[in-house]
């Protein structure tokens, strides 16, 4: 079977290795030496200060709009993997769902400030496949109407943008280290925060908002990750630059063969160096998309409809709000197989079924 992902793994001795000293230590989990060693690496690595390895890439959501104290209306992308939207739902916000730019498939700036009542207090938007949103035009919007923004840039490690890790942008960002990203700790998720005064809080609200025995500050969670998964990603951030190196190769190569007179894909900003997360193509319409999902399964080949439904059309949204754009490439948009070691004959195949299929 060729899957639309296959997690990295490195050699088993990179990470016995750390496992060996786990077990000589006896200590697992809560904010071990090994958990302070990634932070410490993937604080020189991603050129950020203020970063919080924790459990996994939704409860990073949750935590920053704890921190970040918001109530109310959250205006967000209807185009993104619906954590970003159940975060805001479970934190009893309310997602308001702006409709997204059609070239780069991100929120539409343009069409936020329509959106915006008195009962806003935030953007929630995605860096969709690692692609960032027209970060300026949001903080212009944002510092106008007094709004917080977090990015979900859940797909953007390892993406610069104007020389920056997209890491690093709005008032928090939240990034998931999930066994099917870009760079993995099996599961996985961090805080990157633009503001030392949250520092503290941010600490306290993913390890239950105490201190020791005495000092217990606020509610907060269990947003803690393990010595085990800190190995993981120890482990496989040496290899980052050649996992990005070999995305890329399969990504030009799709970009070579694919019949471009039918097919779209997003455009990808030109200021950044990019992390090839995804593969994205959009057919002319939802019948085609499956005329050619169903000839690549027939072939043993699992392409996944991402992102597929658009999240503004879901039952249990409190507010139903169209949005036709993402809608639209929401039923048309497969993303293709694209991991470290796809043989080069199989891209050619994947290709040629649905190049013959358009
Ligand atoms: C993967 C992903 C998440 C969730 O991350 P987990 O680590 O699986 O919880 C959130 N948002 C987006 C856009 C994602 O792709």
């Amino acid at each position: 079977m060729i899957n639309v992902t296959k997690t990295f793994l490195p050699d088993q001795e990179e990470y016995l290795k750390y496992v060996r000293e786990i077990w000589d230590r006896n200590y697992v989990t809560n904010n071990g030496p090994v958990l302070k060693q990634l932070e410490a690496e993937l604080k020189k690595y991603l050129g950020v200060e203020h970063f919080y390895f924790c459990g996994n890439g939704t409860i990073v959501l949750q935590i920053a709009i704890k921190a970040l104290e918001i109530t109310g209306e959250v205006i967000t992308t209807p185009f993104s993997y619906c954590a970003t939207t159940n975060a805001i739902l479970w934190e009893n916000c309310t997602p308001i769902f702006v409709d997204i730019d059609a070239k780069t498939f991100n929120i539409n700036p343009e069409l936020i400030e329509a959106a915006i009542t008195p009962a806003t207090t935030a953007i929630l938007a995605t860096h969709v496949y690692g692609n960032p949103c027209d970060v300026e035009a949001i903080e212009i919007v944002a510092k106008k109407h007094n709004l917080k923004v977090i990015y979900d840039a859940a797909h953007a490690f390892g993406v610069t943008y104007k020389g920056k890790s997209l890491l690093s942008f709005g008032d928090l960002s939240t990034c998931s280290f999930h066994a099917t990203k870009v760079f993995h700790t099996i599961e996985g998720g961090a805080l990157i925060s633009n503001h030392p005064e949250l520092d503290r809080k941010l600490d306290l609200l993913r390890a239950f908002g105490h201190k020791g025995d005495e000092l217990y500050e606020l509610a907060g969670i269990n947003g803690k990750n393990s010595e085990f998964h800190a190995a993981m990603g120890l482990a496989n951030l040496p290899h980052v630059p050649e996992i990005i190196q070999a995305r890329k190769h399969v990504f030009e190569e799709y970009d070579r063969l694919l019949n471009w007179d039918i097919l779209y894909k997003p455009l990808l900003s030109e200021h950044i160096e990019y992390n090839y997360a995804y593969y994205p193509v959009v057919f002319p319409s939802e019948a085609v998309m499956f005329k050619v999902m169903d000839a690549l399964r027939a072939e043993d080949i699992i392409p996944r409809r991402y992102f597929y439904p658009s999240l503004n059309t879901l039952s249990f949204m409190p507010k139903q709000i169209a949005c036709p754009v993402s809608e639209d490439i929401a039923l048309r948009v497969l993303s293709l197989p694209l991991y470290v070691g796809l043989p080069d004959s199989d891209i050619e195949r994947i290709s040629g079924i649905i190049n013959g299929h358009l």
